[in-house]
């Protein structure tokens, strides 16, 4: 990572005036929407700005790379998986997050809730819908979730936030708007529908990125998961 605190410190303050003015449209309250640091491929320093510019927290695509950065970072701070988990991966990740974001399956669920259980932790989690029906893109599908919701509220040892979505990557800005706004939108009445079905709160919506936070913000989002515009942009996956 090449940007000083200075620079991140900029990067955050414009993100913070672009929530505030999609709160203005959408007639919310910027107090609504948090702002999660996304520091994937950047060094520990990238979680410490974000803790010293007050954020709460910080999202990891990867366990293995947050296991190796949280010893680094010794700025106070919630630590939060937004990447795909494997089964394999489920233990390490229940010690190691505050919050698993990318729940989509009750395996993972189980495997979670006994994780979580075996070292006394209640571990927060937000189901991940495919709520723009992309093959691409991982999440359970929104017909499912009525019944994973249910397996997770039965889970002892798991708080269940509300849900997570990635909307589908169009080519060309109206087209990104376009997907981005129906992804939300269905995000947020699956969660409304839920919601009062089950009697769970379910608050949390995770939803919107460096690219569609506007969308969706006036969706309902209460959680930006924002990397890019405040880090600049990563180098590209290396295939492996
Ligand atoms: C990388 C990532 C982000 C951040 O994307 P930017 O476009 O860099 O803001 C958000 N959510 C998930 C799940 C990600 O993997």
């Amino acid at each position: 990572m090449v940007i000083s605190y200075l620079e991140f410190k900029m990067h955050a303050d414009a993100v913070q005036s672009r929530i505030a003015a999609a709160c203005l449209r959408a007639a919310r309250s910027p107090a609504e929407v948090s702002l999660l640091a996304v520091t994937k491929t950047h060094p520990a320093a990238a979680a410490e700005y974000a803790a010293r510019y007050g954020l709460r927290s910080v999202g990891e695509n990867r366990v293995q790379e947050a296991v190796d950065k949280q010893p680094l970072c010794t700025a106070k701070i919630q630590w939060e998986l937004i990447g795909h988990l494997q089964s394999n991966k489920a233990k390490l990740a229940a010690a190691h997050f505050d919050r698993v974001q990318s729940v989509d399956s009750a395996k993972l669920l189980t495997l979670l809730d006994r994780a979580a259980g075996e070292i006394g932790k209640t571990l927060g989690i937000l189901l991940q819908i495919n709520a723009g029906n992309d093959p691409a893109k991982f999440g359970a599908d929104p017909a499912d979730a009525p019944r994973l919701l249910e397996t997770a509220l039965a889970c002892a040892n798991l708080r269940i936030d509300g849900f997570m979505t990635i909307a589908p990557l169009g080519s060309t800005p109206e087209e990104i708007a376009s997907l981005a706004t129906r992804t939300f939108q269905n995000l947020r009445n699956i969660r409304d529908d839920l919601a009062a079905k089950s009697g769970a709160a379910l608050h949390e919506l995770s939803m919107g990125m460096s690219g569609d936070l506007e969308a969706a913000i006036l969706a309902g989002s209460t959680m930006i998961r924002v990397g890019t515009a405040l880090y600049g942009s990563r180098p590209p996956p290396v295939a492996i």
